[in-house]
């Protein structure tokens, strides 16, 4: 069965002092809470990494990076590779995020190619793509977003699924304060669901999660979550206070 997810992505926020310190604030807060089918993930900048994988050893909190170099090595000034992401216990990586593909120009085929990194190097991927506001305007939203999973996922074989997670972040929704209305998310992750069952199987369809990103907070969360097909958040803003993230947990 597939398993709910709540993952903080802490973009260029915290240094490491902060980083620790808000790691440790999520440990305390959860230690005692029963989980369940619910995953916990952070995720702090390059620099913080380390730290935050050892601070949250013996805890249900799990780290990802935000982003990884599709090469193994070499001449890349300023990249990480997969494999320093697992030298400092790393074992999920976001890949594709609106901030990369817009501020990075980072493409659909250069997502496959990290896809295909990161999988070879057995790292979870949390895979996020959405529409911008244009294409929502114009109704193009499920044409865009389906053409961003195949052309970055649909050359994967079925069984790499259980290490992918889809992550629907309508771009006109993200750190802009404005949702996607609970029913549009169910919409968009009903279709999204479908369109991985046409392509694989109802088994590799029902088993993927797919969260649901932009504007999450406490106070809309419940209901958000409670969509059949929303299996959990990417959460921003409302991911860097422990309160918040916590509430968010909780609103699962
Ligand atoms: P937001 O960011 O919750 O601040 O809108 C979500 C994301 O970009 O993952």
């Amino acid at each position: 069965m597939r398993k709910n997810i709540v993952a903080g992505n802490w973009k260029m926020n915290n240094d490491l002092s902060e980083s620790k310190k808000l790691v440790k604030g999520i440990k305390k807060a959860i230690k005692k809470k029963e989980l369940k089918n619910t995953r916990v993930i952070v995720s702090p900048t390059y620099v913080s990494l380390n730290a935050v994988v050892k601070k949250a050893k013996k805890s249900a909190i799990e780290v990802a990076a935000q982003n990884m170099h599709q090469a193994d090595s070499g001449a890349y000034t300023g990249e990480i590779s997969a494999d320093m992401l697992k030298s400092v216990g790393v074992k999920i990586v976001i890949l594709g995020h609106s901030e990369r593909r817009e501020y990075f120009g980072e493409t659909d085929a250069l997502l496959a190619e990290k896809v295909d990194q990161a999988l070879k190097n057995k790292l979870e991927i949390i895979f996020c793509f959405g529409e911008v506001l244009e294409d929502r305007k114009n109704d193009n939203h499920f044409k865009v977003v389906e053409s961003q999973i195949k052309n970055a996922l649909f050359h994967l074989e079925a069984k790499p699924w259980k290490n992918i997670v889809l992550a629907y972040e309508p771009v006109w929704a993200i750190g802009t304060g404005e949702t996607a209305s609970p029913e549009q998310a169910q919409e968009m992750h009903a279709f999204i669901r479908k369109l991985v069952a046409d392509k694989y199987d109802a088994k590799v369809a029902d088993n993927v999660s797919i969260l649901y990103g932009g504007s999450v907070k406490p106070a809309n969360a419940k209901e958000i979550f409670s969509k059949q097909d929303v299996d959990g958040g990417l959460i921003g803003g409302a991911a860097l206070k422990t309160e918040d993230f916590v509430a968010l947990i909780d609103a699962i």
